[in-house]
């Protein structure tokens, strides 16, 4: 498929402190999209200026949700190139959200062609200092006009894209975070695992109660028994007790992160102890009490890694690495900015050099 090319008269201004970017915030000048409909399938791909959609107030997504998106991001490297990392890794995951939400799958290497061609047409956005980045949103949305719940025959994917700093105010300070246990963000069968808008609407109560009282998030307990750890807002959770790194693992009710699949694979290949199991809060508390939690931290592109300082459940905090970024937590950040910005060699072929 042919992708058009109308390129903006008018450029915006560009931010001009680095330092102060923010997250998702400021977009680029110009955004892709793709129609698609039954009877055409994918169609009309083009790249166009930045600008306000055009949807009929009846269209599917505003009233059903049915809607996807993703994140992940564009590194300029210290040889002056532009890197993806593990962006195809992200089009899959897509896919597999498309599947479980009744939408189109879209031709991957077709997303990958358009994603470079958008980045290296703004590449003047990316920003240049380590800890910033472009942020990359993929969306997909059910745009045909009706009422009446059935998958949509008409959907728009767009891609838009912005520079960002750092995700939380806190940088890589410790976050605080609450257990909680009132509101649940997943059941087994549902859509945990799958990056749509509702799952994220229906989070968003708990995360501001949690906020009031002076937390950054919320960590997720599984949706039955109130027990098991699932995910932190929007990152995959990874405690070190003792010599062992543990992740809760991927039963359906979390999300599959690719930041979490980095982790597993460099921790094992630093030959560290790694493993995936159903983690109990309580196994969490009680390391926490006797001392041999040494870690936590989440895991996300937004963040890449944040260090976890406090876990507060059932009005009981409990102080992590004495409220400090830990070792582990500092090493795996750092190997995988590195590889990131392409200062050090990827041995695990997650990088792509596109300009
Ligand atoms: C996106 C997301 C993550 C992190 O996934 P990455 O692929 O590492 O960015 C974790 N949990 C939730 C709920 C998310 O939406």
């Amino acid at each position: 498929m042919e992708i058009t090319i109308n390129l903006a008269i008018k450029k915006k201004e560009k931010p001009t402190d680095e330092s102060k970017l923010g997250f998702g915030q400021t977009f680029t000048d110009h955004m892709l999209l793709i129609d698609y409909d039954t009877n055409r399938g994918w169609h009309n791909a083009r790249i166009e200026p930045y600008g306000v959609l055009k949807l009929d107030p009846a269209a599917v997504c505003l009233h059903y949700g049915q809607e996807i998106f993703e994140g992940l991001k564009a590194y300029y490297g210290k040889d002056g190139g532009i890197y993806l990392f593990r962006a195809a890794d992200n089009f899959k995951r897509l896919n597999y959200s498309a599947r479980r939400v009744c939408m189109p799958e879209l031709d991957i290497e077709l997303a990958m062609e358009a994603l470079k061609k958008l980045i290296l047409i703004d590449r003047e956005w990316i920003p240049k200092t380590r800890g910033t980045s472009l942020y990359i949103r993929p969306t997909m949305i059910a745009t045909e006009p009706f009422l009446g719940v059935r998958p949509a025959n008409k959907y728009i994917f767009y891609i838009i894209i912005g520079p960002v700093g750092s995700y939380y105010p806190e940088g890589l300070n410790p976050v605080k975070i609450y257990v909680e246990s009132k509101y649940v963000r997943a059941v087994p069968g549902g859509t945990g695992e799958v990056k749509t808008g509702g799952n994220y609407a229906a989070s968003l109560l708990a995360a501001e109660e949690a906020k009031k009282k002076g937390f950054t998030q919320v960590l997720w307990l599984d949706g039955c028994e109130k027990m098991w750890v699932e995910e932190v807002g929007t990152m995959n959770m990874f405690f070190v007790i003792d010599d062992e790194v543990i992740t809760p693992s991927l039963t359906g009710t979390v999300l599959k992160g690719i930041t979490r699949d980095s982790v597993i694979k460099i921790v094992r290949n630093w030959g560290l102890k790694i493993k995936e199991k159903s983690v109990s809060i309580n196994e969490v508390l009680a390391a926490a009490s006797s001392g041999h939690l040494k870690e936590a931290f989440g895991t996300g592109t937004a963040a890449v890694i944040s260090p976890v300082g406090q876990i507060t459940y059932k009005d009981k905090d409990y102080i992590i690495a004495s409220g400090k970024m830990g070792e582990v937590s500092q090493k795996l950040y750092d190997e995988i900015v590195d590889i990131q910005y392409a200062e050090k060699p990827d041995p695990y072929g997650w990088t792509e050099k596109i300009g």
